[in-house]
């Protein structure tokens, strides 16, 4: 079976053709700058030069044409006839408090889709447009929406509810979602099986740490309690957005710099975290680069990300009680040797060892812990689409 999995962004789209019967990525695809000038789609196929067409989209219907006509290109494809992708899986960032798994895409999930619009006004919009273009394309074809909330919907009430009064919750869903849930679960899922162990005996904590960070702690496989929020804001500094401050300083902002609260809410999503410490930029490389140039702000920076993960390891640990194994994954925790090293420095209490010489790794499934740490540490690649691909297959094969 073959699944296209999307990823609709506002002007941008990244698919993936995924063999299923052999787990093999068949082809994978960037769309950028759709609906502005410049548009352009670049499609990657193991052992081939990269397939770049550069052509007008006008929105993503034109785009989701231009993935399907480069699957199928005679000379630049990798299938022979669009009848022979057997499913789309979608990944959604938000299914609110309604989907704790991931469903077949009807009627029904679509109008709940659009009501879930309210809860992430900047991610669900586009989702729903590239799942209508798929449909209109490929009208007989079963899609599935993956979701990035579901894997949290098993938080107990004292972790996702917020002390604010409580209306706030039954009227407007005022609570914590969380977010990354299907790399969150993917890696763990990973770590088990690299233990050799059933997930249901495990206690593990998983840093996803890219351009936006998360950790979670995952108790017999199942999310307990995760750094996300109602938004993606909440939780740990990352490349832009501030994490967790005082909400007092919202108001503060407003009155001291005389601006709206939408303008502060964009300084806190767009000019805050790494970027706004190091004021060099949200991209870890540079900060590390210019932290090992001698400049203090971009070290403070990286110091501050790394105190603040290495908060949510410990306040995890106490939620789970003990830990079994920790996770690393995403851009940052992947590729940064530095980044696992100081997170895990002072983690020993725990009874987490880290081996420096096995952290020098990038990018590959390691186990990073020394002989005689008690809790084993990993550092895992993520692969959402493959994952979104393997609910995908599951959910058509018992339609
Ligand atoms: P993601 O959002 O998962 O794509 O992660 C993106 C982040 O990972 C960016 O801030 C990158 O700078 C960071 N990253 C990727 N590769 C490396 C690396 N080799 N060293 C440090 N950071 C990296």
């Amino acid at each position: 079976m073959k699944v296209l999995v999307i990823n609709c962004g506002s002007s941008s789209l990244k698919y993936q053709l995924i063999n299923m019967d052999n787990e093999s990525v068949l082809a994978k695809g960037l769309v950028e700058r759709i609906g502005i000038e410049g548009s352009i789609l670049t499609q990657k196929v193991e052992g081939r030069d990269k397939y770049i067409i550069q052509q007008p989209m006008k929105d993503h219907k034109d785009a989701i044409k231009l993935v399907l006509n480069a699957l199928v290109d005679k000379v630049n494809g990798v299938i022979n006839d669009m009848s022979e992708i057997s499913a789309v899986g979608h990944r959604v960032v938000h299914g609110g408090e309604k989907y704790a798994s991931s469903v077949l895409i009807d009627d029904v999930v679509m109008k709940s889709l659009e009501e879930c619009v309210k809860l992430a006004p900047l991610h669900n919009p586009p989702n729903i447009i590239g799942i209508n273009a798929c449909k209109e394309l490929m009208p007989s074809t079963p899609m599935v929406a993956v979701f990035d909330t579901a894997f949290h919907q098993t938080m107990p009430e004292e972790a996702y509810m917020y002390a604010l009064p409580y209306d706030y919750y039954t009227d407007y869903g005022i609570r914590k979602y969380g977010f990354h849930g299907t790399s969150h679960k993917y890696v763990a899922s990973k770590a088990a099986e690299a233990m050799g162990k059933d997930i249901k005996d495990l206690n593990i904590i998983t840093c996803h740490l890219g351009n936006g960070s998360s950790v979670t702690a995952i108790k017999g496989g199942v999310s307990i309690d995760t750094s996300m929020g109602f938004t993606p804001l909440e939780g740990l500094a990352m490349g832009t957005r501030s994490g967790n401050i005082d909400p007092a300083i919202v108001s503060f902002l407003v009155k001291e710099l005389n601006v709206s609260v939408e303008e502060v809410s964009d300084i806190l999503n767009k000019k805050s975290g790494v970027l706004g410490i190091s004021g060099v930029s949200s991209d870890f490389r540079d900060i590390e680069d210019a932290a090992a140039e001698g400049n203090k702000r971009a070290q403070l920076a990286l110091d501050l990300f790394n105190y603040k993960v290495k908060q949510y390891v410990g306040a995890y640990a106490a939620t789970l009680g003990g830990v079994d194994c920790i996770v690393f994954t995403a851009g940052l925790g992947e590729n940064s040797p530095e980044t696992r090293e100081a997170i895990c420095h002072g983690l020993e209490f725990l009874g987490a060892k880290l081996d420096t010489a096995k952290n020098k790794v990038r990018g590959k499934l390691t186990q990073i812990n020394t002989d005689d740490s008690k809790v084993c540490i990993f550092t895992i690649p993520t692969d959402e689409e493959m994952m979104i691909a393997k609910d995908t297959m599951e959910i058509v094969s018992h339609k």
